[in-house]
C-alpha cells in the first residue's frame, strides 16, 4: 500500500448538524431488524416467531467467524423472521418485532471485575461495532497473542463534509467517550491515549483537556490535529499521516502496534461496561435541503426509512427528491422506503430535486481527475474498464483491494461515472462478468 503524499478532497467546514445534542427517535410500532451488519458479518436468529422480547433481549448471535450479537431494540413480540433486502442491495434474515408499548428493558449482566479479558468479552457481548471498519469491534482484539499496542488513537470528529456523529458525542457525551477510551486503553495496554481532532475542532479539544483535568481521570493522554480534508480520517491514511507508517498486506495494524477507535465506539463501550447496555441504536446524521429537522438522531436498529421520514419531516413527500444512504461522497441512492436502518448507517441525506443531477453517465474523457485525487494512488478509470470487461486478473493487477471506497474519484469525475460503486461491486460481489453492460 503506497501513500507518498496525501490526496483527497477539500471542503469548507460547514456542517449543519454540529452543536446540537443527539435526539432519540420516538418509538415505532414495528422494527425489522437485519441479521447482518456487513457482507461478511452475518448473525443467526436465536428467537422464534411468537416469542416475547424486551429491549435488550439477545435476538441474533454470530454465525461464522465474523458475526455480531444483535439485540432487540424494543419490547414486543416477534411477528416474523424472513429474508429481506438490505440497504447495500443484498439479502439477509430480518426479525420483525411489534412494539407492545410495555417498555420492558433487559440489561446485560454486570461485568464484575474489570480486566482486559472481561472488557474484550463485554465488547463482544454488547454487540459493539468498530466505527471505521463497520465490523464487530471484538474481532480486532480477539487474537490470543500479547496485546501490547504502542499507539491508541481515538478519532473525535470526522473529515466527512456532512457527518458529525463523533464530534456530537465528543461534545455532549464527553464523560462516556473519555471513560470508553480508558477501557480501550485497558484492552490494548497502550501507555496513553491520543485523541485526534480536525484543526476545525480546536475548541472541542480544549474542552476535552479541561474535562479530563477537572474530573481527575487517572490516565495519560495526548491530543493531535489533522487537516479537515476528506478522507484523512480513514484508518489507513490517518496511520500514515500521524505515524509515517503504512499498513499493508505484509504489515497489519497489529504488527505496527497501532489501533484506532472512534468517539462513538468509546461511547458504546462505556455504556456497555458502566450501564450494562447492549447496542440497540445507532447515532445517524440526518441532513439535506429536503428535511425539516436536521440533526443527529439515536435510531433504533430496524427502523424503516418510511418511519424515519415521518419523524424528521419532509416538506412535501410527493415532490421529487432523492434519499442518500451514506454521505455526500460515498452514499448511494435509496429507493425502497421499507429498507431498515441498521447499526452501520452513518448519514442519511434528503436532497431536493435541484440538489442532485439526474443526468446519468457520460463517456470518460480521460481527464485523469479520478487518479489525481485517489488517496490510494489507484487508477479508477482503468479499474472501471477492467470491471466492465470482466477482467479479474487486471483488477488484481490494478490493486482493486487497496481501494478504501472513499468516493473521491466519483465525486470529481466530470462524466459522472459510477466508479466507486463499480469498484465496490467488483470487490464484494464478484459482479464483474459483463458488469454494468
Ligand atoms: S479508487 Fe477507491 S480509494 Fe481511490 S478515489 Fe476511488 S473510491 Fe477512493
Ligand atoms: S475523472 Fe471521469 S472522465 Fe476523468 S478520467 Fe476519470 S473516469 Fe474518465
Amino acid at each position: 500500500m503506497r501513500l507518498v503524499n496525501f490526496k483527497g478532497v477539500s471542503f469548507l467546514h460547514n456542517k449543519k448538524t454540529v452543536g446540537i445534542d443527539v435526539t432519540p427517535l420516538r418509538p415505532m410500532d414495528f422494527y425489522n431488524v437485519p441479521m447482518k451488519v456487513k457482507n461478511i458479518s452475518e448473525s443467526e436468529p436465536v428467537v422464534n416467531i411468537g416469542d416475547e422480547v424486551k429491549e435488550g433481549t439477545l435476538i441474533g448471535k454470530p454465525s461464522g467467524n465474523f458475526g455480531l450479537n444483535i439485540y432487540s431494540p424494543v419490547s414486543g413480540r416477534v411477528l416474523n423472521i424472513f429474508d429481506k433486502i438490505t440497504s447495500d442491495g443484498g439479502y439477509c434474515k430480518h426479525i420483525l418485532i411489534m412494539n407492545d408499548g410495555k417498555n420492558e428493558i433487559q440489561d446485560l449482566p454486570d461485568i464484575g471485575s474489570v480486566s482486559d479479558v472481561t472488557l474484550i468479552q463485554r465488547l463482544k457481548q454488547a454487540g459493539i461495532i468498530d466505527g471505521l471498519s463497520n465490523l464487530p469491534s471484538y474481532l480486532k482484539y480477539s487474537y490470543t497473542g500479547s496485546r501490547s499496542y504502542k499507539t491508541l488513537f481515538i478519532l473525535m470528529d470526522s473529515t466527512d463534509p456532512i457527518n458529525s456523529v463523533n464530534e456530537t458525542l465528543a461534545e455532549f457525551k464527553m464523560e462516556e467517550v473519555v471513560n470508553g477510551a480508558k477501557y480501550f486503553m485497558n484492552i490494548t495496554n497502550a501507555p496513553y491515549v491520543t485523541f485526534v481532532f480536525t484543526e476545525e475542532n480546536a475548541d472541542l479539544a480544549k474542552k476535552l483537556k479541561k474535562h479530563i483535568s477537572e474530573t481527575k481521570k487517572n490516565y495519560d493522554f495526548k491530543i493531535k490535529f489533522i487537516p479537515f480534508k476528506y478522507p484523512f480520517d480513514n484508518q489507513y491514511i490517518l496511520t500514515k499521516l500521524l505515524t509515517g507508517k503504512s499498513v499493508s498486506k505484509k504489515t497489519s495494524f497489529l504488527e505496527l502496534g497501532i489501533t484506532i477507535e472512534t468517539a462513538e465506539s468509546c461511547y458504546n463501550f462505556c455504556r456497555a461496561v458502566e450501564f450494562n447496555k447492549p447496542v440497540t441504536r445507532k447515532i445517524v446524521t440526518i441532513d439535506g435541503d429536503n428535511v425539516i429537522r436536521k440533526g443527529n438522531y439515536s435510531i433504533q436498529n430496524g427502523v424503516s426509512f418510511e418511519n424515519l421520514i415521518d419523524f424528521v419531516g419532509i416538506p412535501n413527500k410527493e415532490a421529487q427528491m432523492k434519499i442518500i444512504d451514506g454521505s455526500l461522497l460515498k452514499g448511494k441512492a435509496e429507493y425502497n422506503m421499507d429498507i431498515s436502518i441498521s447499526l452501520t448507517t452513518n448519514t442519511i441525506l434528503f436532497l431536493e430535486f435541484n440538489e442532485y443531477a439526474e443526468t446519468g453517465e457520460f463517456n470518460c474523457i480521460s481527464c485523469g481527475k479520478c487518479s489525481d485525487v485517489c488517496p490510494m494512488f489507484l487508477d479508477p478509470k482503468r479499474i472501471e474498464g477492467a470491471f466492465l470487461d470482466g477482467d479479474t486478473n487486471e483488477l488484481e493487477h490494478l490493486k482493486i483491494n487497496s481501494c478504501i471506497e472513499c468516493g473521491c474519484c466519483s465525486y470529481v469525475c466530470p462524466s459522472k461515472r459510477f466508479l466507486t460503486q463499480r469498484i465496490i461491486d467488483a470487490k464484494y460481489y464478484g459482479r464483474i462478468k459483463n458488469g454494468g453492460k
